[in-house]
């Protein structure tokens, strides 16, 4: 196994569990392994922790265990694993047979994603250090009693790697993957496993989305960056009257339509339209008919993807802000999320802030949500969703 050296300041963050090293971070010359493992000694020459090696990278490293040596096998998969289905076990009774089940790093299972869709479970790789342990996760998984599939999922970095993995692989149970559906606080979905983004859903908004429901009742609801209907269905479920949803992906408008006839049959009771575009442009056409929603709804892509992009990410959420307020009728509310992981929530929020204000309108009531139960964070880079909700008001 390889053996990396580190400076004695990064090692003191190591040991206070920041789980990462990146390539320029090494301190001695390290050559290639195959297996894909790592140990990582301190400048006594002690052990310090066993990770995850990748050396085409440039987060090259990381931490699978600290201070003391361990064996990466079945056994110790696990372990982890099943403290992390025993943290979210209270959603189970609350009608939901999706979440996330391994929240990478803050669960001990560094650059891997498990989610489950019912009895369908599905892998997101970060890294292709992984790649080495699938069959062992594989079967950790399958000591559950629900699992009909297996789907691996690659991130963009692990995509084009030489190997027998490809996006969308079916690691267990028949294929191909015909339409999953499972159930979020009673309501019915189905979800694209293989070519859907991320894992297929947006999972993470869960609890958010039911704060919307909770607050749909009779209500005109604009839903911007709709994708395949979350924040729709859980509107209509909450008795809104009227929803209007944009996004530029065809096929996921398409899925949100699939979506709202499997939980509303007969849709009698509702208005529905869909509009296909540029989110930003689509607003501005709506203002200039003048169009109203008590409720608007901005779930947008993240738009900082790395730490350079951050001025123009804000600039980006100011600017949806204002767009979407100014759509508000009076007495209506402000719904924004922000999944940019390098945007802090602090600034989100003053982003928002700064383009209500443009818009001469205020928020009130404000009230902020992060991560629920089945996406813990332990570190404060993985703190990425933010959103905040509250009453538009005329600036005096
Ligand atoms: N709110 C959704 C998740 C949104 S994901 C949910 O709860 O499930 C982001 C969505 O924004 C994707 O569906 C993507 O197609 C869409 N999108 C990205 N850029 C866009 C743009 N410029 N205009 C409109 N939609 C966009």
């Amino acid at each position: 196994m390889i053996k990396i050296k580190i400076s004695k300041t990064l090692e003191a963050k190591v040991r206070k569990g920041y789980p990462w090293v990146f390539k320029y971070q090494l301190q001695n010359e390290v050559k290639e392994s195959s297996d894909g493992l790592a140990v990582l000694y301190d400048h006594k020459n002690r052990f310090l922790a066993i990770g995850l090696w990748d050396p085409d990278s440039d987060l090259c490293f990381r931490v699978l265990n600290l201070l003391e040596p361990v064996k990466i096998d079945f056994e110790f998969f696990l372990k982890r694993f099943q403290k992390a289905l025993s943290l979210r076990e209270e959603l189970s009774g609350q009608g939901t047979t999706g979440y996330r089940v391994l929240n990478g790093e803050n669960d001990g299972f560094p650059g891997l994603i498990l989610d489950r869709y019912d009895k369908t479970w599905v892998l997101k790789v970060y890294t292709k250090s992984w790649f080495d342990h699938l069959d062992r996760i594989v079967e950790v998984i399958k000591t559950q009693k629900n699992v009909e599939h297996i789907v691996l999922r690659l991130a963009r970095n692990t995509a084009n790697s030489s190997s027998n993995f490809i996006d969308g692989k079916v690691l267990y149970g028949s294929t191909p993957i015909t339409s999953v559906q499972f159930s979020e606080n009673g309501l019915k979905f189905n979800v694209d496993v293989v070519k859907g983004q991320k894992t297929g859903f947006f999972l993470d908004q869960r609890e958010n989305r039911l704060q919307i429901k909770h607050i749909s009742s009779g209500l005109s609801v604009l839903n911007v960056f709709s994708y395949t209907g979350g924040f729709s269905i859980y509107a209509i479920s909450g008795g809104c009257k009227k929803l209007l949803e944009i996004d530029s992906n065809r096929f996921a408008l398409k899925s949100s339509l699939q979506n709202l006839q499997l939980n509303f049959p007969d849709r009698s009771n509702f208005e529905h339209q869909q509009l296909e575009g540029d989110a930003f442009e689509k607003l501005k056409e709506l203002k200039l008919k003048n169009s109203q929603f008590d409720l608007v709804i901005l779930d947008p892509p993240a738009f900082a993807r790395n730490k350079k992009h951050r001025p123009q990410a804000l600039e980006a959420y100011s600017r949806l802000a204002e767009l979407g307020v100014q759509l508000v009728a009076p007495g209506g509310r402000l719904f924004a999320a922000s999944c940019s992981a390098h945007v802090s929530a602090e600034e989100f929020f003053k982003a928002v802030n700064i383009g209500v204000a443009s818009a001469q309108k205020l928020l009130a009531e404000v009230s902020w949500t992060g991560h629920a139960v089945d996406h813990p964070t332990v570190f404060a880079e993985f703190q990425y969703l933010k959103a905040i909700v509250g009453w538009v008001k005329q600036k005096k």
